[in-house]
């Protein structure tokens, strides 16, 4: 853990495994509510002096820290594959992005602006002045264990905010990573703030209680959201929710099932489907869809499962064996309930993949709106596809989900394009686009996905009050 500027070991430890191998690969502390207190009092009495340093002296810091993880890319990613799991590439990809928000929240930095507002009364000015909200609290998952990181603590240093940051108990390591590079930019003592831990409910409950703690920041499932949400609430305070989704993929009687079975193909098996932007629903039109399913079918088969060190590998494992479970359940209750298997549909037990979690890329058609996987959040490597025939029903069909993260539209009609990317209750649309995110772009969902935007402008709002003076002259 890193507390006030010291690396500090604890009385117990637990263990990190490597989920393609089942190998123990280290060791951290098991922090608890004392160790969340010694943070969050260190990061109250860091507050102070950073939240009144320039913004120039803050976003040096966070370029400095941009240019060293761009430096470690490598050693990153081989750390982030041996953690998480992902392809090696992935993990490249994933340390740029992570990197990406560094930059950006530096420039971020010197562009927090207030306003002047004209008064009604001749004696009177008015200035909106715009300041660090005060001690951060931050959850993140294991999914994207670095750019998770970056993405909540570059804005928040950014703002002047000083932070404690507890991270997902299967990837603290790259934790770890992040914040030694952190202490090496020069963030100052208390300002940052890691507490590893095996049991996060407690430390969860401290960040809630705490009154030293004015915002809490949390990505993870919609479930301990809601229960972070509401042991907030007493305190009133300020609160980003980044959730699970559940996120429909259209393809309109007028796109080309090439293309689109390719993007699909893409963007499903990311992270091997555990992502909260993963296509959850693959709506195709009957006019396309079997075209659509022999490539999409024909891609999938073709992806190689294993560990993301081999380059040729393009699947990694899930995350532990709940997730596995999960993934057969939701399989076994549609092809039950009538959907047809194309590809996939079982936990790989051969060539040494069985010590790990790994899950065959699955294809599956006719699913419908009975079987769990069109309501559930998947995790995983299956892409349920549904087929529509109606393309008047497909916005209402679309939006029928409690989720609201991330949707997909392949269509050539721009008319079309345009009234579903107006239509969709979602917060992230990609028209025939499958990575609509960057750090210079609004990150976030609706409904039961959650509140508040990362990354973009809107991400250092989160870490702002506004204050009104009222002058009169
Ligand atoms: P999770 O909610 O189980 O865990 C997320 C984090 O919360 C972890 O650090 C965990 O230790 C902590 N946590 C768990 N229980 C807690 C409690 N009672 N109190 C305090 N903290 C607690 O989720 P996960 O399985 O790690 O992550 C996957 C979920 O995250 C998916 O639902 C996914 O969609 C979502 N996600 C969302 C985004 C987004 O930006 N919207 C990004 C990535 C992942």
């Amino acid at each position: 853990m890193y507390i006030n500027g010291v690396w500090q070991s604890c009385e117990n430890n637990f263990d990190v495994f490597n989920p393609a191998t089942g190998e123990k690969i280290g060791e951290v502390a098991d922090g608890g509510v004392q160790q969340a207190r010694a943070a969050i009092d260190a990061a109250d009495a860091a507050f102070g002096e950073w939240s009144r340093r320039t913004a120039y002296d803050r976003a040096e810091i966070l370029y400095k820290a941009w240019e060293l993880m761009m430096a470690r890319q490598s050693e990153l990613s081989e750390l982030m594959t041996c953690e998480q799991g992902k392809p090696l590439k992935a993990a490249r990809n994933e340390v740029k992005y992570a990197a990406d928000f560094l930059r950006w929240f530096a420039e971020e930095a010197k562009r927090v602006y207030g306003q002047t507002i004209p008064s009604a009364r001749p004696d009177q000015r008015f200035i909106a002045l715009k300041q660090a909200v005060g001690v951060v609290a931050a959850i993140t998952p294991w999914n994207y264990p670095i750019s998770m990181l970056t993405r909540k603590l570059a804005p928040a240093l950014a703002a002047g905010c000083t932070v404690v940051l507890k991270p997902a108990e299967s990837t603290p390591l790259c934790a770890i990573a992040v914040f030694k590079l952190l202490e090496e930019a020069g963030v100052p003592v208390g300002v940052a703030n890691l507490v590893t831990a095996s049991q996060p409910a407690p430390i969860g409950r401290e960040f809630c209680e705490n009154s030293l703690i004015r915002k809490l920041t949390f990505t993870g499932s919609t479930a301990v959201g809601k229960l972070l949400a509401r042991d907030a609430a007493p305190q009133l305070k300020r609160i980003s929710m980044e959730l699970g989704g559940h996120a429909p993929f259209i393809v309109c009687e007028d796109a080309d099932p090439v293309h689109a079975a390719k993007g699909a193909a893409l963007v499903k098996f990311l992270n091997a489907g555990q992502a909260c932007i993963s296509p959850n629903r693959i709506y195709v039109h009957e006019s396309i869809a079997e075209r659509f399913l022999e490539t999409l079918t024909e891609r999938v088969a073709g992806l190689r499962a294993g560990n993301g060190m081999d380059p040729s590998n393009s699947i990694g494992p899930l995350v532990a064996e709940p997730a596995l479970d999960k993934v057969a359940r939701q399989v076994e209750d549609a092809v039950a309930k009538g959907a047809h298997l194309h590809t996939g549909g079982s936990r790989i037990l051969e060539n040494g993949l069985e010590k790990g979690y790994f899950y065959a890329p699955t294809v599956l058609s006719g699913v419908t709106d009975t079987m769990q996987i069109y309501r559930e959040e998947t995790f995983g490597p299956v892409a349920p596809v549904v087929i529509y025939n109606d393309q008047d029903d497909i916005l209402a069909l679309a939006n029928d989900t409690n989720y609201g993260l991330a949707a997909y539209v392949y269509t050539q009609n721009i008319s079309r394009a345009m009234r579903l990317f107006e239509g969709l209750q979602f917060g992230i649309i990609g028209v025939n686009d499958i990575n609509p995110t960057s750090a210079a772009a609004p990150f976030g969902g609706m409904k039961m996905s959650g509140m508040g935007r990362e990354g973009a402008q809107e991400g250092i709002e989160e870490y702002l009050e506004t204050k009104l003076g009222g002058f009169s002259v």
